[in-house]
């Protein structure tokens, strides 16, 4: 069994934070440049950490397997970053933030780590702002904000719809800055292909070059991953074509433990799946339900009809109706699985019958066209790009998707996996979020992860690190983990199978949608991982190889990618299969409340919600691999132990 140390600091919650970093060790800034760190990803997280780490003058690799660093996923974001900043005079407070976060998660996070969140969630701003970041502005010049779901608060600051890309351009800046000066070096066009662990603590990195197949070993003090979230499991998502689960899962098969895998959050309002040519689905911003109503009609046959001649009366706005003090703005689990029950009952709109109005008319009409246009003008413009209909004359529709992964590897307070040396940020670790992940929390987690806690945390471990002691490339963990990596190039690229890794994708990704996505049971996910195993094996002798294993071809990408996602997909829905209760985004058909339950009779809840089982599964699961994988992982539990909130009922009534 792994060893698993949460490493929470002793002492008041909202003092932890603060004293863990005073009694952490410094690295004096002469033995800082000693030290090499590898940082995979340049992200939010791992371009903010690979900057700061430089600026403090650490020597800083950073890894990417794209053309450049500021191509990273964190450019699709478009809502917002949350922050405790209470501008609007709200209500809002860190303790506020914090609470929801917890609550949000349906209290399967830490609270150490999501109370830090909340502290540093102000800094995040001032930063980025300091940065020269475009947040949007009040006519006093103030920092403006808006509301998201879980939140009866106004805290998300944003740049129009195109926040991620904006915030990705500041910590961009601060990346090149130090490429400019020699504090990071850059290696583009590389993908990590496997972690290198000496003596049982993280050493380096073997990667392959994308342009050239060169595959090359590298050496570090510390190897931090920030490769973002794998909801390309499911094929069909709103996450960038390429984003993969490689690095961490090949660090999984190296011995990290993977946090939660099956937290994952379906975001309610993407444009609906029109047909099996499709590779990607693209999300309309959760900020669109600030002004936007979601509505169905209330009887069947109204469905079809064009939604102008559906009287008002007619309509049932669901969310209202059912969550009447948070309305079009509950959280995304909640508003997910309602648009899933209503198209249950027959009563979706459009040609699939999956999908829900989400109706501007009544705020064109209290604001005016223009007001609405220069909020989300740019969101407005590629629904119609994509569907060729004009949501200012007529409701948009849209239908839940996969969207964020919750899981990811296990990490301590100090973000360090249980190998030593190994540091995992952003939406690739086990992250701050719990069961559900509220809106505009991901870029907040990321850039907390990669400006504050990391370059503050890391320095524990270092200083454990003699400096000048990190080993030559030419041990054998790296002969081991190099030769490994060329054994699965030379398997694949000598297959002369029938079926392209796409094939297999598509068929994992709808296989995972059926039986591991919004809604699971026991029956469905026995069944899937019978099934799941049945393409693994077939994978190894059937998958079709094309173009040479030497220089560019994104066909052997593909398929080292597909194959992670097809076992990953199997440890997914066991720990779905074991994690016997339903929480946040993880819906298991067989716990949610019914008329029968007291909470649905003193109007808590509504039937259908989900019901946790905090005597049993109020704790982190963390797998282990078990060296092979047709092998059952190894279950580990972290037990979450909730000091100043009180686990109860969820209610967003
Ligand atoms: C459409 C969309 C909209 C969103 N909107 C919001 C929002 O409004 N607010 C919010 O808070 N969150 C939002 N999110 C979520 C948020 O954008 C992401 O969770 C976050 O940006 C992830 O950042 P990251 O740095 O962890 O990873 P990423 O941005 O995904 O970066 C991963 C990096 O790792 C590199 N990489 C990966 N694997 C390898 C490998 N094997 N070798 C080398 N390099 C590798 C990539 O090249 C890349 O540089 C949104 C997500 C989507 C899909």
């Amino acid at each position: 069994m792994a060893t698993l140390h949460s490493n929470i600091p002793a002492g008041p919650l909202s003092q932890k934070w603060e004293k863990h970093k005073f009694s952490s060790k410094l690295i004096n800034p002469a033995n800082k440049r000693k030290f090499k760190v590898i940082v995979v990803g340049a992200g939010l997280a791992g371009s903010s950490a690979s900057a700061t780490l430089a600026e403090l003058g650490y020597e800083v690799h950073n890894f990417v397997f794209h053309d450049s660093p500021r191509r990273a996923h964190s450019v699709a974001a478009q809502g917002g970053i949350n922050a405790a900043k209470n501008y609007q005079n709200d209500g809002d407070s860190v303790h506020r933030l914090f609470y929801d976060t917890i609550k949000g998660g349906d209290y399967r996070a830490r609270e150490a780590n999501v109370h830090r969140l909340a502290e540093v969630s102000v800094n995040i701003i001032d930063q980025c702002a300091a940065q020269g970041v475009p947040f949007a502005r009040e006519y006093g010049g103030l920092l403006d904000n808006r509301s998201f779901g879980g939140a009866q608060v106004s805290r998300t600051f944003y740049a129009r719809g195109q926040t991620g890309q904006q915030l990705l351009l500041g910590a961009y800046s601060a990346l090149n800055k130090m490429i400019g000066n020699g504090g990071v070096k850059s290696h583009t066009h590389s993908e990590m292909l496997d972690l290198v662990v000496v003596d049982g603590h993280a050493k380096g990195i073997v990667v392959r070059n994308l342009q050239t197949g060169e595959i090359t070993r590298h050496s570090a003090d510390a190897v931090v991953l920030a490769t973002g979230g794998y909801g390309n499991v499911f094929n069909l998502s709103t996450y960038a074509r390429g984003s993969n689960t490689t690095a961490i899962w090949r660090a999984y098969k190296r011995g990290a433990c993977f946090g939660n895998p099956c937290y994952t959050q379906i975001h309610p309002t993407c444009i609906p799946v029109s047909g099996d040519y499709q590779s990607k689905l693209t999300l309309m911003s959760e900020s669109l339900r600030n002004d936007g109503r979601i509505w169905v009609p209330k009887r069947k046959e109204d469905c079809k009809k064009n939604p102008a001649d559906i009287a008002e009366g007619d309509r049932d706005y669901y969310l209202e109706r059912m969550y009447s003090a948070f309305g079009n703005l509950a959280p995304r689990d909640i508003a997910s699985r309602a648009a899933k029950y209503v198209c249950d009952e027959g009563r979706g709109i459009g040609d699939t019958g999956l999908g829900v109005y989400l109706d501007f008319g009544e705020s064109i009409r209290r604001l005016g066209e223009d007001k609405v246009r220069e909020r989300y003008g740019n969101l407005f413009a590629m629904y119609h790009e994509i569907t060729n209909e004009d949501a200012y004359k007529t409701p948009m529709r849209i239908y839940p998707a996969v969207h964020y992964t919750m899981g990811g590897l296990w990490v301590d307070y100090n973000l360090m996996s249980n190998i030593p040396g190994l540091f995992v940020l952003g939406e690739a670790n086990f992250s701050d979020h719990g069961a559900n992940r509220l809106g505009a929390s991901a870029l907040m987690q990321g850039l907390s992860d990669g400006y504050f806690v990391l370059p503050s945390t890391i320095a524990t471990y270092l200083s454990t690190v003699k400096a000048g002691s990190r080993p030559g490339t030419d041990g054998a963990a790296f002969r081991e983990a190099e030769e490994s990596v060329r054994a699965f190039i030379q398997r694949v690229s000598s297959g002369n199978g029938k079926r392209t890794p796409d094939s297999f994708h598509k068929q994992l990704g709808k296989l995972m949608w059926e039986y591991c996505g919004m809604a699971r049971t026991e029956s469905g996910l026995k069944k899937a991982i019978q099934l799941i195993g049945d393409l693994r094996e077939e994978y190894r002798t059937n998958v079709k190889f094309l173009g040479a294993a030497e220089g560019w071809n994104q066909s052997l990408e593909k398929a080292g990618r597909v194959a992670d996602f097809i076992e990953l997909g199997e440890l997914m829905c066991r720990d779905a299969l074991m994690r016997e209760e339903s929480c946040g985004g993880h819906f298991r058909e067989e716990y949610q409340y019914t008329a029968a339950d007291p909470e649905v009779q003193q109007g808590i809840v509504n039937v259908g919600d989900v019901k946790r089982r905090d005597d049993q599964f109020a704790f982190v699961a963390a797998w282990e691999y078990a060296g092979a994988p047709d092998k059952a992982p190894i279950l580990n539990k972290e037990p979450l132990v909730y000091e100043e909130v009180k686990m109860s009922t969820r209610s967003y009534k």
